[in-house]
């Protein structure tokens, strides 16, 4: 009997599919990669978690837990074949303990759905990543994601409390508590998060959750160059004034989303979007502090809204930059390549100017937007994929880019992870002791092999497009 014959046998054939179209539809996520898996399970319970994961460790075959398949670096994307796990019918909402500020969920509840859930006790899971109304929670763990509040309200590793996990051979361990403080002992729950499925499969998950603010209002601030908008973030910022959210979008971003969504964004160089959130005195009285710096940075024109409906289509527009940018040129797709460094918030202008003179030399263009506020940036790099040499010069580019960020005081990656696209930069020291910790869990190496510390080669590899 072969392997996918057990797991029929020991889960049931109606979670396991093996036809052409299923298993060419699963070898996506939403990076550039691509790779055929061998079958896709569908487990419905931990224990059916824990059989999938025997049988894949007796025969050595590589598991791929995938929640959403939004990851942006091939994270989900089976590159030697084998199992994907699809973890979206695992998605009960399990309980939510307001007096105790958490909720328990398992892996494959959509973010989204969860905070409309919390949302009607006056709560929120606040990490807020782009993808929101379609991502998982269990990639959100898997990846650490975050997103335009992380400025104010963290990222997702600071909302897990505790989760259950299956490691090889296949045993179910609950790792963590209930509990808001926990001392006790080592943070093992913690090690899950940003593992990008290479260590064991989340199966439930304890999440703190936060009050939903009073109320909200957002500054739409138009500069006339890049730079100044650097400096009106790292201005705000050094003031003392902690926004809810600070984006930065560059001329590439707003005529992209202008051409593609109808919401009139400025015709500027840059503009910020400066959320406040909290009580009405005190938004009114960071607003006004915000608007005097932005002048002073540089800015040209300062809109002001907390109309919901008005708020609602900006960060419509903001939400929108990654679909649109592939819409701005003729041939033109926006590749996720070297697309959520972080750098420290004062070397935001620096890191921009660099960016730019990347895409100039490189003869490139880079469409730079994101978190700003919290030293995160997105850049994408627009490019005929049909080309070659259009890949050369974009792998070019995202080394000067990441030597730039690393020269800054930076990191690859700030949110999406690392999965393929990011690999050949990560940090050496780091490297030696993930793959230490790796072997000692899983010895055989079947958890998402060949990611992270383990990619050795080009990224341009494995391509959706050719
Ligand atoms: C339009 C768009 C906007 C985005 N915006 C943001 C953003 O603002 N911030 C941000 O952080 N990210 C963003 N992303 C990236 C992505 O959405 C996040 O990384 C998200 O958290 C991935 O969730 P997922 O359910 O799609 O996971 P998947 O893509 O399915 O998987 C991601 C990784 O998690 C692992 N994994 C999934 N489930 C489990 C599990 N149960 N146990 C163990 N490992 C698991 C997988 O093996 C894989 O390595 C964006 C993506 C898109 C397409």
């Amino acid at each position: 009997m072969d392997y996918i014959e057990k797991l029929e046998n020991e889960i049931g054939s109606r979670k396991v599919l093996k036809d052409e179209a299923s298993l060419y539809s699963y070898g996506f996520d939403a990076s550039i990669h691509h790779a055929m898996p061998d079958v896709i399970v569908r487990p419905s319970s931990t224990e059916d978690v824990v059989s999938i994961v025997k049988i894949a460790h007796e025969y050595g075959i590589p598991v791929i837990p995938r929640g959403a398949g939004t990851a942006l670096s091939g994270q989900a994307v089976p590159i030697r074949g084998g199992i994907i796990l699809d973890m979206i019918a695992m998605n009960r909402i399990k309980e939510i303990k307001i007096e105790d500020l958490y909720c328990v969920v398992e892996p494959g509840v959509i973010y989204g759905k969860l905070n409309e859930e919390l949302s009607k006790y006056g709560f929120f899971f606040p990490p807020s990543p782009g993808s929101g109304d379609v991502c998982s929670v269990g990639g959100m763990i898997a990846t650490n994601a975050s997103g335009m509040r992380a400025i104010k309200y963290g990222a997702t590793r600071d909302y897990v409390l505790g989760l259950e996990a299956v490691f090889p051979p296949g045993k179910a361990y609950k790792l963590g508590s209930r509990t808001i403080k926990n001392s006790s002992g080592y943070q093992i729950e913690r090690l899950l998060v940003g593992s990008e499925g290479t260590l064991g499969i989340i199966t439930e998950t304890t999440i703190r959750i936060s009050p939903l603010p009073e109320k909200r209002a957002v500054a739409l601030a138009s500069f006339n160059s890049l730079y100044d908008a650097g400096k009106g973030v790292a201005n705000i910022i050094s003031a003392g004034i902690l926004p809810s959210a600070l984006e930065i979008m560059d001329k590439v971003c707003i005529q992209a989303v202008n051409k593609s969504m109808n919401i009139g964004l400025p015709d500027a160089e840059a503009i910020l979007l400066i959320e406040k959130d909290g009580r009405g005195e005190e938004i009114k009285q960071d607003m006004e502090r915000i608007a005097e710096i932005c002048k002073k940075s540089g800015a040209t024109k300062i809109e002001f809204t907390d109309d919901e409906e008005r708020m609602k289509e900006l960060w419509k527009g903001r939400k929108g930059v990654l679909p649109s940018l592939s819409r701005y040129g003729e041939n033109m797709v926006s590749v996720s390549l070297a697309d959520d460094m972080s750098v420290p918030i004062s070397k935001i202008p620096d890191a921009i100017k660099a960016f730019q003179k990347i895409a100039e030399k490189n003869n490139i263009l880079i469409g730079t937007y994101g978190h700003a506020g919290d030293g995160n940036l997105h850049t994408k790099i627009l490019i005929d994929p049909t080309k070659e040499e259009s890949w050369k010069r974009a792998e070019k580019a995202v080394d000067e880019i990441y030597r730039k960020v690393y020269e800054l005081g930076g990191i690859v990656s700030g949110e999406h992870g690392i999965g393929i696209s990011k690999a050949p930069w990560m940090v050496k020291e780091n490297i030696e002791l993930m793959e230490k910790i790796k072997m000692a869990i899983d010895p055989k190496n079947i958890m998402n092999p060949g990611k992270m510390m383990q990619w050795k080669g080009s990224i341009i590899t494995h391509l959706r497009y050719m």
